[in-house]
């Protein structure tokens, strides 16, 4: 099973470079983003304490995102693997995705961090908010998003690091120049899975 984290500060291309592995490597994608604005859309009880959190640029807290993950995971049973897309955010999110793979006999292959300086996602944002109809793409939630990146997201490199899993990627240029260095780096530690 080939599983990836994709890993990266707000409007660093998760959503992008993750439909393009989807696409080629067969993998299921997994997006928290997506999954709490459906929930979101639905109204749903998971819906309402998710309303605010994002708008206002926080995180869902820890036990509820975790739990919605674990969930989700057991609808895939014969998955090929997995693009976690938004998970981990936190440390504690790092150590439970580790514990739920276990669980399953399964493992994070490696760690893609799609690096992108900080004027750059604010641009992309900002622009990207003139017609997503998010309610976080403005420019106050937008620096508190990349606040709360720092503080509590950053640490996750160190997190798979130590577990030599973490492969930096050079996030601006084209979406296909970030795409080619993305297969280079999961081409390097899986290259059976790529050609058959
Ligand atoms: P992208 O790189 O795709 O632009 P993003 O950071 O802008 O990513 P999403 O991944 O769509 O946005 O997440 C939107 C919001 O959903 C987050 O700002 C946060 O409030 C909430 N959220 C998503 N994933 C998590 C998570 N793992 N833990 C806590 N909150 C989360
Ligand atoms: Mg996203």
């Amino acid at each position: 099973m080939l599983n990836v984290v994709i890993f990266g500060a707000p409007g660093s291309g998760k959503g992008t470079q993750s439909e393009f592995i989807e696409k080629k490597y067969g993998l299921v994608h997994l997006s928290t983003g997506d999954i709490l604005r459906a929930e979101i859309a639905k109204g749903s009880e998971i819906g309402k304490i998710a309303d605010g959190l994002i708008s206002r640029g926080e995180f869902i807290p820890d036990d509820l995102m975790i739990s919605i993950l674990n969930g989700t995971i057991d609808k895939y049973p014969t998955s090929k693997g997995f693009i976690f897309d938004g998970f981990p955010r936190t440390v504690a999110q790092a150590e439970a995705l580790d514990s739920m793979l276990k669980r399953r006999n399964i493992r994070v292959t490696l760690m893609l961090n799609i690096d992108v300086e900080t004027n750059e996602l604010v641009k992309r944002l900002l622009n990207r908010g003139k017609t997503s109809g998010r309610s976080d793409d403005n420019l106050k939630t937008i620096h508190q998003r990349i606040q709360v990146y720092e503080t509590k997201t950053l640490p996750v490199i160190q997190f798979y690091d130590r577990q030599n899993k973490h492969h930096r990627i050079k996030g601006t240029g084209t979406m296909d120049e970030v795409f080619a260095d993305i297969c280079a780096a999961i081409d390097s530690v899986y290259p059976t899975k790529t050609n058959v």
